[in-house]
């Protein structure tokens, strides 16, 4: 799901920025076990067809962040399983589908797991939404009994920041207003990681909170992207388990408490 309420993203500045080369780094290294072959994309457009310069960069967009989930479960994808992306250039009509389907916060896009395809509205942003809910059905592939929103929303929104570059090379954007978002909850004393990663938060159908849950759900990959991309891997096998987000992430750091102090240390 793709919550839209989001604070507005400055322009891409791919060369130039600094973390790029860094998460490229990161991912050339996940990517390390996995072999490069194209999965297959199967756009329905209710106007129309999708630009061509569009799904050829959807196709390597897609492809590239269907290695890393390959590499983060040790799990080929078959070729022949299609990435379905419903598409539409009516909002009038995409609302009737999302409301058809109780996807009611999104104003963008949604995944389906009944028929385990992608919904999405033709807006400018629609390449970066798309990018959002194909994370959804490739989580969904890999974990099928499900993983906690926090992971499932972070990682896409993760991805989300995806795009290929003005040297044709594919870059990972950072969401600065999620990260300032996030920097204000904690210089505030607003946010509680133990209840944020509990049982209660769970349920994120309800729209109250739901702005400061994607901040800090994406904010909590970041860290751990940016500190120890290794982790992720482990912390989805151990949520695969059955153990919970806390344990998941003490497995990984020692204690829950020493992620939580290197965490708030990070967005000081
Ligand atoms: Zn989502």
């Amino acid at each position: 799901m793709k919550n839209l309420d989001k604070p507005k993203q400055p322009p891409k500045v791919a060369a130039t920025s600094k973390e790029c080369p860094f998460l490229l780094v990161v991912f050339l290294f996940l990517l390390s076990n996995t072999n490069l072959q194209a999965q297959k994309l199967i756009v329905n457009a209710d106007n129309g067809k999708m630009a061509w310069h569009d799904t050829a960069m959807l196709n390597r967009l897609i492809r590239y962040e269907a290695y890393i989930y390959n590499g983060f479960f040790d799990k080929q994808i078959p070729d022949s399983l299609p990435v379905v992306i419903n598409l539409y250039k009516s909002r009038k009509q995409f609302l009737a589908v999302r409301d058809a389907q109780n996807a009611v916060i999104t104003k963008t896009g949604f995944y389906s797991t009944r028929s385990r395809q992608c919904f999405i509205y033709q807006s400018n942003e629609y390449i970066n939404v798309t990018v959002h809910e194909v994370s959804h059905f490739l989580m969904h592939y890999h974990n099928y009994y499900g993983v906690p929103n926090w992971i499932n929303e972070g990682m896409a929104e993760f991805f989300e920041g995806l795009y290929i570059n003005e040297k044709n090379a594919i870059y990972v954007d950072q969401q600065t207003g999620r990260l300032q978002k996030l920097k204000s909850y904690i210089s505030n004393g607003e946010l509680d990681l133990v209840k944020f990663l509990g049982p209660e938060m769970s349920s994120w159908s309800n729209k109250q909170d739901i702005e400061l849950k994607y901040n800090v759900a994406y904010g909590i990959i970041y860290f751990i992207i940016k500190t120890h991309p290794e982790y992720i891997k482990q912390i989805l096998t151990s949520l695969k388990n059955g153990e919970s987000s806390t344990t998941a992430l003490a497995n990984c750091y020692g204690s829950f408490q020493f992620f939580a102090s290197r965490f708030n240390a990070f967005y000081r």
